[in-house]
């Protein structure tokens, strides 16, 4: 099959988080599988363009039309570590993607219903027809909406779309002008609620409601977290619309990409190592304490990497950060906030451990220092309070680092606990599972897990090698996605 991707992110060239990961990660598996692939992304001024190579000119004057005019954009082709992308730069006053950021402008919905007009209107013009059009989160929602509305009477008549919602939680909410933007001339007729209204805000159309509506087939990154989306408050007000579109919605579970995230080969950790040779973990964990000038002490080292949000619970990393001193383990954590009071917060931690030789914080966005966490760290706290699919525990457990989390999403598709998991046989469970959101809750798994390490140390090595023989690659993900794609490609 032939493949179009259009998304927000594409790891590592633009990554904010997971759903850079799942761009790339699965677009090489399709690839890997001998499908076609191809990606469209915006072109930010601030992706890594480090990691792009060959990039050049591919359509020079694109015209997107836009309000009563269009916009002049070029279009550019690179190769991000085997794949092909195209980047859309727009050339109008609104510096639409020359800002610095990915996300967080006042006129994102404004941003990205420019960059689904943009991508579709590149796939017109430049006579590419894919079979199966995948894309992915709120960014993205119009793009099925604007094929099916608009495109398909151009000549994409036959193109049929995949949308993945990664999260829930932002929907794109906006006005009638990103209709008008976009040529969806008539505000009576999408503002029904059977198209993009809103279900609560009568005022408003919601993008991720339109990817659902308009889409072939519609999935989110775990089973769980589909059953949770569709029956609990976590599908944020869009229950009721996957319900009535339940036919078309599933939860594929994310996989992540060994070759980049696997201890073996690992180009950012000194030493290798992998289940029948676990010795080179213990040079992780000297080389991360000698990076992060932890004392180098028999503990263990708990880590937690990922955004400083809400939805991480960060009120429990907090806990669980002082509760790990307190237990005598050393607490790593990587993350960045952007909510201004959490990020004020964490710098003010930050200065109150500054001497502590047990503890370091390091706050901001590094992808390289967090290939060393995940493999010099003895477990990886995941205390989220709703989390999709999560990355973070699925790495840990490849890199032998045992996940703390709580029941949740994917995480609870993922881990499985060592002491209470019904389903699991002991041989076959791989970390510590807490429910509530309360700090009892994580004091009761990560209390379990640094006894463990302290008292019965071959069992905690025992316990990390089980998780290291799960398979989280792409390979079950990606035969799930072409089943997908074969299911709606001639309906
Ligand atoms: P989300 O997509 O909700 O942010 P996921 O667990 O799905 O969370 O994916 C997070 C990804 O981003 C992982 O690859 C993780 O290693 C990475 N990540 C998150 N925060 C940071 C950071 N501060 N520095 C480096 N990598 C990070």
């Amino acid at each position: 099959m032939y493949i179009v991707q259009i998304a927000s992110e594409c790891a590592p060239v633009i990554k904010a988080g997971g759903l850079g990961d799942v761009v790339y990660g699965l677009s090489r598996e399709l690839e890997n599988r001998g499908h076609t692939v191809e990606l469209i992304l915006p072109k930010y001024d601030c992706m890594r363009y480090d990691h792009i190579w060959g990039l050049h000119d591919a359509y020079k004057d694109l015209f997107v039309p836009w309000y009563g005019g269009a916009v002049h954009c070029s279009v550019y082709c690179g190769w991000v570590h085997g794949r092909v992308c195209f980047f859309i730069e727009p050339h109008c006053e609104d510096n639409f993607f020359n800002r610095g950021c990915y996300y967080g402008c006042s006129d994102d919905n404004m941003r990205f219903a420019f960059f689904s007009k943009a991508a579709l209107e590149f796939l017109l013009r430049s006579n590419k027809r894919p079979d199966i059009i995948h894309c992915h989160d709120w960014q993205t929602g119009l793009v099925p909406v604007l094929l099916y509305e608009i495109y398909k009477y151009n000549g994409m008549w036959n193109q049929r779309v995949c949308y993945t919602i990664h999260n829930f939680k932002h929907q794109g909410m906006a006005g009638s002008e990103v209709l008008r933007a976009t040529g969806l001339n008539q505000d009576a007729y999408y503002f029904q609620y059977d198209r993009l209204r809103d279900n609560f805000n009568p005022f408003a159309i919601n993008l991720m409601k339109g990817g659902i509506v308009y889409s072939n087939a519609v999935t989110t990154v775990s089973p769980h977290h589909a059953w949770e989306a569709h029956y609990t408050e976590v599908g944020s007000g869009l229950g009721h619309t996957l319900h009535l579109h339940q036919d078309k919605f599933t939860g594929v579970l994310n996989g992540i990409d060994y070759d980049f995230w696997n201890p073996e080969i690992d180009r950012y950790i000194p030493c290798h190592y992998s289940i029948d040779d676990f010795e080179g973990k213990q040079q992780a964990k000297k080389a991360l304490r000698s990076h992060l000038l932890l004392q180098d002490e028999d503990k263990p080292i708990v880590a937690y990497i990922g955004r400083l949000d809400q939805q991480k619970g960060v009120h429990l990393v907090h806990h669980a950060m002082y509760y790990a001193l307190s237990k005598g383990a050393q607490f790593v954590l990587l993350g960045s906030a952007t909510e201004p009071a959490i990020n004020d917060h964490f710098w003010h931690e930050k200065q109150f451990l500054n001497d502590n030789p047990d503890c370091h914080l390091e706050l901001g966005f590094n992808e390289e220092l967090s290939h060393l966490i995940y493999a010099g760290s003895d477990m990886i706290l995941v205390p989220s309070n709703y989390e999709p699919c999560g990355l973070t525990q699925m790495i840990g457990l490849k890199y032998g680092t045992v996940p703390i989390v709580r029941g949740v999403g994917g995480l609870v598709n993922t881990v499985f606990d060592r002491d209470y998991d019904q389903n699991k046989p002991p041989a076959k469970r791989n970390g510590y599972v807490f429910y509530e959101t309360d700090n009892d809750a994580v004091e009761s798994a990560l209390g379990r897990a640094i006894d463990l390490w302290y008292e019965f140390p071959k069992e905690f090595q025992q316990l990390a090698i089980q998780g290291m023989e799960y398979d989280y690659s792409w390979n079950y993900p990606g035969k799930n996605y072409v089943e997908i794609y074969e299911s709606i490609r001639h309906t």
